[in-house]
C-alpha cells in the first residue's frame, strides 16, 4: 500500500483547475514578457498560463496584456467605462483613481484610492 500522507513541513498544494500536485509556490509563469507569481488560488503552470490567455486584459496605456491575478490600475473614462493599466510607474499614471486585483475576467478586491 502506498502511503501518500506527507509528513514533511512542505505544504502540499493542488492545482484548483486540474488537481495536479504543486511542489512549489508561488506558481511562476512568463506571459507576455511579464513574470507572474500566483500564490492564491493555486494553479499549476500550464493552467495558469491558459487562464492568462483567456482572461488577460489590454493595458490602456502600453497596449500590453495584463494577466489575471495581478494588480491593475483602473481608469474611469468619460463614458463611465473602466480601462485597465499595469500597476507600474510607466503605466499607472497619476490620473488613475482606482486600483484593484484583476481576477478571472472580473475585478476582485476593488480599492478606491482617495485623492484628498
Ligand atoms: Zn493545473
Ligand atoms: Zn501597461
Amino acid at each position: 500500500m502506498k502511503q501518500t500522507v506527507s509528513s514533511k513541513n512542505s505544504q502540499a498544494a493542488h492545482c484548483s483547475e486540474c488537481g495536479a500536485e504543486i511542489s512549489q509556490l508561488p506558481t511562476v509563469v512568463e506571459f507576455d514578457r511579464q513574470e507572474i507569481h500566483v500564490f492564491d488560488p493555486v494553479f499549476c503552470a500550464s493552467c495558469l498560463l491558459s487562464l492568462c490567455e483567456r482572461y488577460a486584459v489590454e493595458c490602456a496605456n502600453c497596449g500590453g496584456k495584463i494577466p489575471p491575478y495581478s494588480q491593475v490600475g483602473v481608469l474611469k473614462t468619460e463614458m463611465g467605462a473602466s480601462q485597465f493599466v499595469h500597476m507600474t510607474t510607466a503605466c499607472s499614471t497619476a490620473g488613475s483613481a482606482f486600483h484593484g486585483y484583476w481576477g478571472k475576467g472580473t475585478l476582485g478586491e476593488f480599492v478606491q484610492v482617495e485623492a484628498c
